[in-house]
């Protein structure tokens, strides 16, 4: 499978780091990965169209009296193909509940977008043994029925890794990452892709990336830079 490397630029960037985003574009058409940058909203309609673009949430409803929300058709309307759904982040400081992103995932299938749907355990949770639990729990809540490798792709991002420049060993990565595509081949009969997500480096990408069932990263702080994000897509 072809891998994805995908950045979340999360709340960062101004119209001056578009030029981030050229770099990325121009590079991209000589690297054997597929690249997305998951932009700020703000950000979409104004970047190039030669590179996929990718939002960070929507809401659920196509439209409606929900201020300062915005629809996967709006987010769709503004240059994106895909969005990130359930972020550790969201989950946290929004209170989103599984039902919540699973209904948003769906929105973004309503509106023909790529959903990209993030699960991952606390450190607490790891400590107490609970990974593949809470993450295969977090995935039956989280992926709607009309999910399809098509239209939807995993992130498995440890929520204390994320950001944090601490990562789970390769053994632990690929633990979870077995659990993640025998769960959905078990219930849709398919193979999705699965990304990895947290500290993501260049340093780090290929060992990562060689994993069995790891079909891409998901890259926060190291998608900023076009160089770093390059470095990392070149190792897929
Ligand atoms: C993320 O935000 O999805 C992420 C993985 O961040 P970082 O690469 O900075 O850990």
């Amino acid at each position: 499978m072809r891998a994805l490397i995908a950045g979340n630029w999360k709340m960062n960037g101004l119209r001056e780091s578009l030029a981030e985003v050229a770099a990325v574009a121009a590079a991209a058409p000589g690297i054997a990965a597929d690249l997305l940058l998951c932009l700020p909203a703000t950000l979409l309609p104004l970047a190039p169209r030669e590179l996929p673009l990718g939002a960070q949430d929507c809401h659920a409803n196509a439209s409606g009296a929900h201020t300062g929300d915005l629809s996967a058709e709006m987010l769709a309307d503004a240059g994106a193909s895909h969005i990130i759904v359930g972020h550790s982040e969201r989950r946290c400081d929004h209170h989103e509940t599984d039902a919540a992103v699973r209904a948003k995932a769906a929105a973004a299938h309503r509106a023909a977008l790529t959903a990209i749907i993030c699960v991952g355990e606390t450190l607490a949770q790891r400590d107490a043994n609970e990974t593949l639990a809470v993450v295969t729990s977090q995935l039956a809540g989280s992926v709607p029925d009309g999910a399809t490798p098509a239209n939807t792709a995993i992130a498995y991002e440890p929520v204390w890794a994320i950001g944090t420049g601490r990562t789970p060993t390769p053994d632990q990565v690929a633990q979870v990452h077995a659990a993640i595509h025998d769960a959905l081949q078990t219930r849709f009969g398919a193979t999705f892709r699965i990304l990895y997500g947290g500290s993501v480096k260049p340093d780090n990408a290929a060992t990562l990336l060689a994993l069995p069932h790891v079909h891409g990263a998901l890259v926060g702080g190291a998608s900023l830079k076009a160089a770093d994000f390059l470095a990392i897509a070149r190792a897929a």
